[in-house]
């Protein structure tokens, strides 16, 4: 298992990890197999969409935080409420393929580290999986 360091420096933004996460398949030398990436956070999230307009991250975060505003009356009175429903509705974890070496995503995907209750120190963890056919 690696772990990943992600710093973000907003309460909410969306980072990619997408180079950072190729670079573990890499020094595993994995061909093919299974990437499997954790998020040990109950603020944060990781999640897979589209790495070529960067506009698409900021319409995701506008409106998980028109649907969850920070500002309603919860139960949990951390003040970070919205922050725990948007890592939930988002999810912790993503299988992505390798093949050849690669992590294999569609032409418009990358892989995102998603922060709800920033800034903070994060972390990822990656855990490869190869092929037993390889
Ligand atoms: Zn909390």
């Amino acid at each position: 298992m690696t772990e990943l360091t992600v710093r973000t420096s907003k309460r909410e933004e969306i980072v990619d990890i997408t180079d950072q996460i190729q670079k573990v398949v890499t020094q595993s030398g994995t061909q093919d197999g299974v990437c499997f990436v954790f998020c040990p956070h109950t603020t944060a999230a990781v999640c897979v969409n589209e790495n070529a307009d960067p506009s698409v991250k900021v319409d995701i975060l506008d409106q998980l935080h028109r649907l969850i505003p920070p500002n309603l009356r919860y139960h949990h009175t951390e003040g970070n409420a919205d922050a725990h429903i948007k890592a939930v509705l988002v999810g912790n974890s993503l299988f992505v393929p390798i093949v050849k070496g690669r992590l294999k995503l569609g032409t418009w995907q990358g892989i995102f580290f998603c922060e709800f209750d920033g800034p903070r120190t994060r972390h990822v963890w990656v855990q490869i999986t190869p092929s037993i056919s390889q």
